[in-house]
């Protein structure tokens, strides 16, 4: 039965997750191309175009965060559903095994981490079929941090900077605007929105993330529609929230909507945020053997055009000159000399730490000396290396997760650095200056580019939690992040949200 569709289907994931399609590169150097390179935003683009080069040529994962691996497979009359499905979860096992995808899948009774990405509802497979003799397989890897920023209203709504939103199309567009507003650089900016008006609930998210599946290039067979989604990406990309939420000229590169029929006394609207890590490809396979006959979104077997020159891509990161060298472990009188805006290049010791280390922390001491240390926010993914460990790829995580636990954790344990993305909140805020610790925003999605400033895994704790949990023990040279809150009460993050909101007033209302 079907002898080639495993090895089809381990193909699609490893592609998927390490070769970004050329519709999104072609957007992603757009954006590049309209920043200048010396500006925050410049030299956030340079590290994502880099990384995005860095991952089609050694394979690697483009995010560490491989996401949600969601299928949709179009089989002709009679194929057997259950033996393919069967076939797909064992080709995400071995995709997982090979280092392409992050062990992702967490029960959420236990926290028990899988291992294999296999469990209740991972991965997910829609099938349905149709009158064609091939089988078609299309495949998204929508990860936790943009996943997090999806939006759902219900019309009519109140939105904030923007007034009423009516049952009217105009109510609709003000939703996605107001979606890519609050998203700021959580969900790793710029994005691409799938959209949905109508349905309920459940099938109006399904159906904004099957807009995910149309090119960014592509023209909505609606004219109403297509209406919509020009307004939307003129006004976006004049909120100035920009790559990463540093501020810049490009806050979103696709808007795709599509639409459901409603009950009466609903109106939906459903925003699905995706990363610039827009990893989405496909397959046509041979109905008898499932070899593949053709990709989807790609040119066949010919190679990305890359983003950058073999020059651009061997000079590494754009320095200015102005950047400050830190050395771990940190002083308070270093972290103090630090400010809102300073790009700096860290080395020494590094410790990772999400979610669950956070809370561990709340309740126990923590594994190693955390004083003057840096803690990185970062799941990364990393193989085995004979005795040792190798970090495959290890960009930041969304960092608001840990709003609850950090200023305790920052007062309690003499953390003196936090790297993450996506910023943080209030009490965070008063807690680096209560006890003079900074936090850096890196680049999100970046994973191939940091894993590479990281020189040796030194040790790990608490690795039941599972390998994105654990608390890793790094050595780094020339980690490149930005400050964007500091140790005096200022935050980027929080005038960048004033900022852009003030435009989504102006050019949203
Ligand atoms: S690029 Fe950012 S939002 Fe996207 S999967 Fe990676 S970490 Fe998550």
């Amino acid at each position: 039965m079907l002898p080639d569709f495993f090895d089809s289907m381990v193909q699609l994931i490893t592609r998927t997750s390490t070769d970004l399609p050329p519709d999104v590169r072609a957007a992603m150097g757009t954006a590049l191309a309209t920043e200048a390179p010396a500006t925050r935003a410049g030299q956030a683009l340079t590290i994502i175009a880099q990384n995005i080069d860095q991952a089609e040529s050694c394979e690697g994962p483009i995010c560490q965060d491989t996401g949600m691996p969601t299928f949709e497979v179009r089989v002709p009359v009679g194929a057997n559903q259950i033996w393919m499905k069967q076939q797909i979860r064992n080709a995400i096992a071995e995709a997982t095994t090979r280092g392409k995808l992050r062990p992702n899948s967490v029960d959420s009774i236990t926290g028990e981490n899988s291992g294999n990405n296999l469990g209740p509802g991972t991965p997910i497979v829609h099938f349905e079929q149709w009158e064609h003799d091939e089988i078609e397989v299309k495949l998204i890897l929508k990860g936790g941090g943009c996943e997090n920023t999806n939006a759902q209203y219900a019309l009519p709504a109140d939105l904030d900077h923007l007034g009423r939103a009516d049952r009217t199309l105009d109510g609709v567009r003000k939703c996605i605007l107001h979606a890519v507003w609050k998203a700021q650089g959580k969900g790793c900016s710029p994005g691409a929105v799938g959209v949905c008006i109508g349905g309920d609930r459940t099938s109006g998210y399904l159906h904004a993330k099957e807009q995910l599946f149309r090119t960014l290039d592509d023209t909505n067979p609606d004219p109403r529609l297509a209406a919509i989604e020009d307004a939307v990406m003129d006004a976006a990309n004049q909120l100035t929230v920009g790559p990463m939420g540093f501020g810049g000229k490009t806050s979103l590169i696709g808007c795709k909507i599509g639409a459901l029929n409603r009950l009466p006394a609903s109106y939906f609207v459903s925003v699905a945020y995706d990363c610039w890590a827009f990893r989405r490809l496909g397959v046509t396979l041979d109905a008898v053997s499932g070899a593949i006959t053709s990709w989807l979104y790609r040119d066949g077997d010919r190679r990305s055009n890359p983003m950058l020159t073999p020059e651009q891509l061997a000079a590494g990161f754009p320095r200015t000159g102005r950047e400050v060298r830190l050395q771990a472990p940190l002083t308070d009188e270093q972290i103090r000399s630090l400010k809102v805006g300073d790009v700096v290049l860290v080395s020494g010791r590094m410790f990772t730490g999400r979610d669950a280390v956070h809370a561990h922390l709340m309740k126990h001491d923590p594994p190693v000396d955390l004083r003057g240390a840096v803690l990185y926010h970062c799941g990364p993914v990393v193989v085995k290396d004979g005795e040792g460990w190798r970090v495959t790829a290890a960009g930041p995580t969304t960092s608001i997760r840990e709003e609850p636990y950090q200023a305790d954790i920052l007062e309690r344990y003499g953390v003196r650095i936090v790297i993450g993305k996506g910023g943080m909140g209030a009490k965070t805020l008063a807690g680096l200056k209560e006890s003079g610790a900074v936090y850096l925003n890196a680049v999100g999605g970046a994973a191939q580019f940091y894993a590479r400033c990281i020189t040796r895994v030194t040790g790990v704790s608490l690795l039941e939690f599972g390998t994105p949990e654990a608390m890793w023990h790094l050595e780094v040279v020339d980690f490149p992040a930005i400050v964007t809150m500091d140790a005096h009460g200022n935050s980027l993050h929080r005038d960048i949200e004033t900022a852009s909101g003030d435009r989504l007033h102006t050019v949203g209302g």
